[in-house]
């Protein structure tokens, strides 16, 4: 029973410096966040050692009516969180919950229409490589070139002309919201399913500030770990009517044992969501993404190249157009990391350069809200990309940009009590 330390110090380092890394520099991955200590606690537990197949009340193992009372509250917190028919918490991931929904209401050579993935969407949205464009015949559709909004008008002819059977809204890079009425009008216009991806956004539907697509939807997957807060893994909400086919589609259809000390986490995760805390929290979160897209749209960095795309954002991030700039977003996203911020280098849509140069990056606020930055730190942060983002860095500036970083790492302390 060694510890960690003890047992494999090579690991333990590698974790101290993970956490050294988290504490000390800004976290701006759109996709990323901090869990409470609770849930690392809980995803820590011996519940790892469990096997559950099956669901609660019906396994098949022997020993699990502890860890059904576990999965039974996290199903029971997700329905009440998001107004929810029903819900399977046991996908590992967001993709694996995606593979589940999809495997569930369709067959292979299917037609699916989802938002292209130069354009924001996900890989299991139809990338050719995906399961999703190896196993169904997928139709793509895209932004607007002027506006960068979601083409409604495309969608409906694509819907029209390819008679799709599952119609995906959703993405990955995308600074909008969406229009999830117009969304069920297409569908049921060809008789398509309807499944939203709410990966990215269900943290801002579960504080209430951003609409909810589960009124309006057959199926919606999405991921624990972004804007929600929680440990990596994925959730499928779906109208009772589909419950039985999305439950048989996780399991046995798709995976094995259900992780039970993920799904633990989840279940402390979800009940921290819906608490006023996690509210405000979801409030700094678009406050700060909208300070970044004003900060970030002012005149001086228009000069240097650097545009916001779509003008501004409704959510937890803010896409960086570099097409004008000097930098590409590989060197766009080296510049921010070596005074301390960590982004993601993005392709825009109608991307000149290849996927992985990219003329964008991706900016998000989740993480930095959860560390407790108010709008005066968001503008600092903003300030310091300005700066960063210029044609040119001396080597005097990035010092200073660092020890401006640094500051606000001291000022918003991450997992105190860790070590
Ligand atoms: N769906 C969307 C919209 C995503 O952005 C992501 C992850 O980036 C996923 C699904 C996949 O989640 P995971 O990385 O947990 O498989």
């Amino acid at each position: 029973n060694a510890s960690l330390a003890e047992a494999d110090p090579e690991v333990a380092a590698a974790v101290k410096a993970e956490l050294t890394r988290q504490q000390s520099t800004l976290e701006m991955i759109a996709s990323e966040n901090f869990t409470p200590v609770s849930v690392l606690e809980a995803q820590g537990s011996v519940l790892t050692n469990k096997y559950a197949e099956g669901y609660p009340g019906r396994r098949y193992y022997g020993g699990c009516e502890h860890v059904d009372v576990v999965e039974q509250l996290a199903i029971d917190r997700a329905k009440a969180l998001f107004g929810a028919e029903h819900v399977n918490v046991q996908p590992h991931s967001g993709a694996q919950a995606n593979a589940a929904a999809m495997f569930a209401v369709l067959k292979p050579g299917d037609t699916i229409l989802g938002l292209d993935l130069a354009h924001g969407g996900h890989l299991t949205h139809g990338m050719k490589i995906n399961f999703s464009g190896k196993l169904y015949n997928v139709v793509a559709y895209h932004v607007d070139k002027e506006t960068g909004i979601v083409d409604l008008a495309e969608i409906e002819r694509l819907a029209v002309e390819h008679k799709p059977k599952l119609i995906i809204a959703g993405w990955s890079a995308y600074p909008r919201q969406l229009d999830f009425a117009e969304f069920r009008r297409i569908a049921d216009l060809v008789e398509a399913k309807l499944m939203v991806d709410m990966a990215h956004f269900a943290g801002l539907v579960a504080a209430g500030l951003h609409p909810s697509p589960i009124p309006h939807a057959d199926i919606v997957t999405t991921t624990t770990h972004k804007t929600l807060g929680g440990p990596r893994g994925g959730l499928i909400f779906c109208k009772q009517e589909l419950a039985k086919k999305i439950n048989s589609a996780v399991f046995p259809g798709q995976q094995g044992g259900p992780l039970e000390h993920v799904i633990a986490a989840k279940a402390v995760a979800l009940k921290f969501a819906a608490t006023e805390e996690f509210r405000e929290r979801q409030a700094r979160t678009l406050e700060g993404s909208r300070i970044l897209a004003e900060r970030l749209s002012r005149l001086d960095c228009a000069d240097a190249g650097v545009r916001v795309l779509t003008g501004g954002t409704d959510v937890h991030l803010v896409l960086v157009d570099l097409v004008k700039s000097t930098l590409d977003g590989q060197q766009a996203e080296d510049r921010l990391h070596s005074v301390g911020i960590t982004v993601n280098r993005n392709a825009v849509p109608f991307d000149p350069r290849p996927p992985m140069i990219t003329s964008g990056l991706r900016i998000g606020t989740p993480a930095l809200a959860t560390r407790g930055f108010e709008a005066e730190d968001f503008a600092e942060v903003a300030d310091i990309i300005a700066e960063a983002l210029k044609p040119s860095l001396d080597e005097a500036t990035q010092a200073a940009l660092r020890a401006r970083v640094e500051l606000l790492a001291k000022k918003h302390p991450l997992y105190a009590g860790l070590s």
